[in-house]
């Protein structure tokens, strides 16, 4: 174990744009539950999963009759708003601040690698954090709308300053697609990365899912010997098909909220 996170220390400090791809493993140690997992919302409660897949349809069909579902109900993930940051997105920050960390991509819709203080992060099923207009795609923080006060005045939905459409909540829906700034972006540098530490993730959700695999293909076009093999480093509590098939190159297994620390902590050693 050790050895293995001095090696990545020692990857992390050699790499010229190195990125992080997260998961549900780094927002559990946080106390969020994830959704597929034994003890997951979607697990424990299939009707509302169920549910879940005519959300953007209502949306698209009823904006009004959207919201104040998404108003008056109790949310399935309870309140996201108030969780905090773990040491594991703290890391991130680190290595970030040390110049080792060009990007965060992230499927959590939780926010918290921005609140921890992370400076680039797509969010690649958007944040409870911001509103979204599907018809321009632009954002906005939930708190510079008054929904409630929209809500008692009958003025839902919410509509884009710029562009005047009902927007949304920024998290991404069953059948809605990927925002295309953010699919393009993420892409982009899963292209670029000379190094993957994917955190938390056995990514087999897609189009996520393609980013490791994207990674991987470029360096068997690039052939092994090449100086700008990419290197594909997992952080996970267990292995995932992304070990099975090959993909990372190694685990490091455990927890993300202490594995990622002592990483950090490595490389600051090294850099010294
Ligand atoms: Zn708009």
């Amino acid at each position: 174990m050790d050895s293995l996170i001095e090696k990545a220390a020692a990857d992390l400090l050699n790499s010229n744009h190195a990125i992080a791809l997260t998961g549900a493993g780094m927002s559990t140690e946080s106390g969020i539950p994830d959704f597929r997992g034994p003890n997951g919302i979607w697990t424990k409660n299939p009707d509302a999963e169920r549910r879940a897949y005519e959300t953007y349809h209502n949306f698209l069909r009823d904006p009004k009759g959207y919201w104040q579902d998404v108003l008056s109900g109790r949310s399935i993930l309870g309140d996201l708003t108030s969780a905090r940051p773990n040491p594991g997105h703290e890391a991130l920050v680190k290595l970030e601040e040390l110049g080792r960390l060009k990007a965060v991509l992230t499927q959590n819709i939780d926010g918290l690698h921005v609140k921890a203080g992370s400076k680039r992060v797509l969010e690649y099923h958007g944040s409870v954090l911001k509103l979204r207009c599907p018809s321009c795609g632009s954002r906005y923080r939930r708190d510079e709308y008054d929904l409630q006060g929209l809500m008692q005045q009958d003025k839902l939905p919410p509509r884009c300053n710029k562009c005047g459409s009902p927007i949304k909540g920024d998290v991404v829906h069953f059948n809605e697609p990927i925002p295309a700034d953010v699919a393009q972006e993420s892409l982009e540098e899963a292209w670029k990365c000379d190094l993957m530490l994917i955190c938390g993730t056995s990514a087999v959700v897609y189009p996520f899912a393609q980013l490791p695999r994207v990674a991987r293909q470029r360096r068997s076009e690039e052939g092994r010997d090449t100086e700008t093999t990419t290197i594909i480093i997992e952080v996970n509590a267990e292995p995932t098909p992304l070990t099975a098939e090959g993909i990372s190159d190694y685990l490091i297994q455990g927890r993300t909220a202490e594995i990622l620390p002592r990483i950090a902590e490595a490389v600051k050693k090294l850099s010294r």
